[in-house]
């Protein structure tokens, strides 16, 4: 789901809409278009391909016009092509940007088809601005028409809506996805909202891509329509009332990615994961269900065919594929491998075409990850799908399908934001694949709630801070330490420890707690610090006997548990509560959250050793 840009500006728009659709080409997409109106015509360029096609399209065909609409497009109906490229137009008249997935656009085609629509794309998109037209024919005023259309759409969608019978203004809607209004003449401190003022005004998908013409935003509410003219700005909210929404001035600055307030990039981009996570669910889910079309056009015949998934990852990606084995199995349903990329490409394994090879990769560019997933289709493996981070990247192109996580640019070389937004992304999967597998909607509509409590949980985790970091200087003089977990949340505790070896450098190691026994209890004593994952889930008990082993043998426990375990400090055992109870609330994302105060832990420690 890509970048929305539109001006409704006192000078040439197109410079504005071009800028500002560069801004917004970290996104990734397939296509760009924009399209201006000129004396009550409508001007359409639209190109496959980067921005810079469309700027050498547009520098032959100068569309000219003070208001307009841009897009760039991320398919999920209709393949990437010129005719599937926004602005999707109808009838000469009425021009549409959309970002999202509209869910019934099949039913409204047929209507539409009957009502006389021609249609010239494959997208879900073109029904809008059908819709709009109908409205607009009967006599609505183009902010109704939107109103009315809205009403009658599911699904998840930011809209930007010109019309040529309508100069001068754009008419802007959100519902689940997201969109700013710009105002512009900074200084002028009047109030935008109906004041006659005469101001400039601006949409956007992100408020990066307005920043060269304002930094004074209103972000639209889920429901709000926007009316935007030099004359005014109108907004009304999901009620149908005149809303008055706050005007925030952006602080951020454009070009640099800078620390902030915190000491290091790794510190900064752990708080960053209740907005990444959030970023990551964006548009791709409703309240209770996920919008299957976020994998692409082409996600429904490949989940079709896959009767099993094949994860391909390196490091902490690995660690992600080896949470979301429990999620495949256990949830879905759907059988499930995991394997770490430098030892698949390299052996011989037996080929299966109904397999969904999972890559998973922050930049897209592990080399061994991009080598196995292309080894994988030459031994005759299914289609691919990449978990990547990096838009741009060689493993983008390299797969058929690619889930975007959205965690943002991460400069900490110790992946966190990354890693919690993959998990995410790889619960997705496993819904899709579920839903084939017999996975309830109940199930679903079950996970999908969680998922979007899990800003708000990891937020109340990162509340931990303060404590962890004063548990950390007694791991600074340590050489060792051993990490237990059990179930799904062994994977947790493997990635607790490669966190740990990587930025503190104390050897550490991750084992199942039922393993302890056989063998590596031999290595504790007071030297050796055990720190535990205690989920109230039913492997609680079971953990419970592993920590009186290690108590018994005088290794000092730190254990990370939900509020109501029953587990309480005591003498060399340091109980740190969840300030949640995970196993009411959100069992199935425990993991992710999890996550959080072991990246805490390793970041604290190694901040302590220098
Ligand atoms: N669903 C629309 C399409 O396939 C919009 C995609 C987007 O958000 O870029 O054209």
């Amino acid at each position: 789901m890509c970048g929305i840009v539109g001006a409704v500006a006192r000078r040439e728009a197109t410079p504005i809409l071009i800028e500002g659709l560069r801004r917004l080409e970290y996104r990734g997409y397939d296509s760009a278009g924009l399209c201006v109106e000129n004396d009550g015509a409508l001007q359409r360029v639209r190109r496959v391909g980067k921005v810079g096609a469309l700027v050498a399209a547009v520098a032959d065909m100068r569309p000219g016009g003070t208001v307009g609409i841009a897009h760039t497009r991320w398919a999920t109906h209709g393949e990437p092509s010129e005719a599937n490229a926004h602005p999707h137009i109808a009838r000469q008249t009425v021009a549409v940007v959309h970002n999202g997935i509209i869910e019934n656009h099949n039913e409204l085609k047929q209507r539409q088809e009957r009502a006389g629509y021609r249609f010239t794309s494959a997208t879900d998109t073109e029904v809008v601005a059908h819709e709009i037209h109908h409205y607009l024919s009967d006599g609505a005023s183009l902010f109704d028409a939107v109103k009315h259309t809205t009403a009658a759409l599911r699904g998840a969608y930011a809209l930007g809506v010109i019309s040529s019978a309508h100069r001068g203004e754009i008419i802007a809607a959100r519902q689940g996805c997201p969109l700013v209004i710009g105002v512009g003449n900074p200084g002028d401190e009047g109030g935008p909202q109906g004041d006659g003022g005469g101001h400039e005004c601006f949409i956007a998908s992100d408020p990066l891509a307005l920043l060269p013409v304002t930094r004074r935003f209103i972000y639209l509410e889920d429901g709000d329509i926007a009316r935007l003219k030099l004359d005014g700005l109108y907004i009304e909210d999901n009620q149908s009332k005149p809303a008055e929404r706050e005007v925030s001035v952006s602080t951020v600055k454009p070009d640099a990615v800078t620390k902030g307030a915190y000491r290091h990039f790794m510190y900064k981009e752990i708080h960053e994961q209740p907005a990444a996570l959030a970023e990551m669910l964006e548009s791709r889910v409703t309240e209770d269900r996920l919008l299957e079309q976020c994998f692409g056009p082409r996600a429904a015949a490949i989940f079709n065919r896959a009767a099993q998934a094949r994860i391909i990852a390196c490091g902490t990606s690995y660690h992600a594929g080896l949470v979301a084995r429990n999620w495949f199995e256990g949830v879905a349903r759907v059988p499930c491998r995991v394997e770490v990329a430098s030892e698949f490409r390299y052996r011989h394994p037996v080929a299966d075409e109904n397999t969904l090879i999972i890559a998973v990769s922050q930049s897209g560019e592990t080399a061994d990850t991009l080598a196995a997933v292309k080894g994988a289709r030459e031994m005759g493996f299914g289609p691919a799908l990449g978990i990547i981070n990096a838009p741009e990247s060689s493993l983008a192109r390299e797969c058929d399908l690619t889930l975007l996580t959205r965690a943002g640019p991460e400069i900490g070389v110790a992946s966190t934001k990354a890693f919690t937004t993959q998990l995410s992304a790889l619960l997705f999967v496993a819904v899709a694949l579920g839903r084939r597998a017999g996975l309830s909607r109940a199930r679903e509509a079950e996970i999908v709630r969680q998922l979007r409590a899990l800003p708000r949980h990891c937020e109340a985790v990162l509340q931990l801070d303060g404590v962890v970091k004063k548990l950390s200087p007694r791991f600074a003089t340590r050489q060792h330490a051993l990490f237990l977990g059990r179930g799904v949340q062994y994977p947790v505790a493997m990635e607790g420890a490669l966190k740990m070896k990587e930025l503190s450098y104390i050897h550490a190691e991750a084992y199942p707690a039922g393993e302890l026994k056989h063998g590596p209890l031999a290595l504790v004593d007071n030297e050796m610090p055990v720190i535990a994952v205690a989920p109230k889930d039913d492997l609680l008990e079971k953990l419970k006997s592993n920590l009186q082993e290690v108590r018994a043998r005088g290794g000092e426990l730190f254990v990370f548990a939900d509020a109501d375990t029953g587990l309480e400090s005591a003498d060399g055992c340091a109980v740190v509560k969840l300030p949640l109870k995970l196993h009411q609330l959100a069992p199935h994302v425990a993991p992710i959250i999890y996550t959080i105060p072991l990246q805490l832990l390793a970041y604290h420690v190694a901040v302590i050793r220098g």
